[in-house]
């Protein structure tokens, strides 16, 4: 295993985090699990207020003491509207996690411009967390994020976070500036999940592993990754031990990309050119906003993927998100789109966006759900 200092932190973390959102099956499997990350180099495990039983199992395991001794935890807890809020939840994660251990924290959701105003209120939710650092109970702090790239570059601009938890994959490069500023500002960079949130790339269409042999997708875009040394880490989510198998050959692959990995990566833009043509989305944004809150450039990523490489299981899981994930997975469907023609001005690549809204959202609805009354 390779590890990198997370940027002013000082702290050396191994290149794969084991996040614990899944592995909540029981507690046998959640400890095993972590037995199996250790084993294979790992010393940053992240859990979160919001992952069910995985702060108290994590406390409890880590009373036996049979752990790496650099071993890093961070935990998250969602920014609050005040101080006294903050205050309760950092006390119970604490309380969970026990007293052996120092967190890092992260302020899980940094999403919204209300977000940004709470954590930004010099008497608001920060103001506990720097209280609890100055008391040695909590160590670094930094922020995880869903939101814009506005959102987030207003969040590092306050110049409170020593590390980021980021969205940014291969088939998501929208927050590459955000790589460049928080690289600039040393922060460490802690990447979200790349392997299920980057295009859920452990189960990949044939076209897409096609186009990515002799290496596995999973394998290629973890090391377009790796490969970028200003990123500390990537998180992982296993239910299961065995679900880190994957990652044994990648573990000391930090080198940069060979000719052949660069070529696999090329004709992924090539297939991507050939088979979208003039319909491609650019991802550059400036169609928003639209006025009934379609996030036009996430629905054209997706049908982009679907196009391209036949992603079509990861288009559902992610257009399913509208309407439904709140400021998690913003934007309404594209269904909801009433032909305004707003955005149509505003679109460098002169695309017909509201007929490919109607198309995507009929190759990506999936299936209709039975009402109630006819189960
Ligand atoms: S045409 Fe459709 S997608 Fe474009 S701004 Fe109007 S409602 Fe939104
Ligand atoms: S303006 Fe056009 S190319 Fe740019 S994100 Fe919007 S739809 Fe895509």
């Amino acid at each position: 295993m390779q590890y990198r200092r997370f940027g002013r932190t000082g702290l050396q973390l191994s290149v794969f985090s084991l996040g614990t959102m899944r592995a909540l099956r029981d507690r046998p499997t959640f400890e095993s699990t972590l037995i199996a990350g250790f084993a294979l180099g790992i010393n940053h495990i992240e859990t979160a207020q919001g992952y069910g039983s995985s702060e108290d199992w994590l406390g409890d395991f880590l009373e036996t003491g049979d752990v790496p001794s650099d071993l890093v935890i961070t935990t998250k807890v969602p920014p609050q509207p005040d101080a006294a809020t903050m205050t309760q939840r950092l006390e119970a994660s604490l309380a969970r996690l026990g007293g052996n251990v120092t967190p890092c924290l992260a302020i899980h959701g940094i999403n919204t411009p209300e977000h940004l105003a709470w954590i930004s209120d010099p008497q608001g939710c920060m103001a506990p967390v720097r209280q609890l650092q100055a008391e040695g109970r909590l160590g670094p702090v930094g922020f995880s994020t869903h939101g814009s790239r506005e959102v987030i570059e207003g969040a590092i601009a306050t110049d409170q976070f020593d590390f980021i938890n980021l969205h940014y994959y291969y088939f998501f490069q929208r927050h590459a500036p955000i790589i460049d500023l928080a690289s600039q500002r040393d922060m460490g960079i802690f990447i979200i999940s790349p392997g299920d949130k980057g295009g859920m790339l452990y189960r990949p269409p044939q076209r897409l592993a096609e186009l990515c042999a002799p290496f596995s997708p999973l394998g290629l875009t973890y090391r377009w990754l790796l490969a970028d040394l200003r990123i500390t880490t990537l998180s992982t989510g296993p239910a299961i031990p065995a679900e880190l198998a994957p990652l044994s050959p990648l573990v000391n692959q930090t080198h940069p990309l060979t000719a052949e990995e660069s070529a696999a990566l090329d004709r992924l833009t090539t297939q991507a050119d050939t088979t979208l043509g003039s319909d491609r989305c650019a991802q550059c944004y400036a169609c928003l906003p639209c006025p009934e809150a379609i996030h036009i450039p996430e629905v054209l990523r997706l049908r982009n993927l679907a196009m391209a490489y036949d992603m079509q299981a990861f288009g559902e899981y992610r257009y399913r998100m509208f309407e439904n994930a709140g400021h998690w997975f913003p934007g309404r469907k594209a269904n909801r789109c009433t032909d305004c023609g707003d955005c149509l001005p505003r679109c460098p690549e002169h695309l017909d966006i509201p007929t490919l809204l109607r198309d995507t959202h009929d190759r990506l609805k999936g299936p209709a759900r039975r009402r109630l009354w006819d189960e």
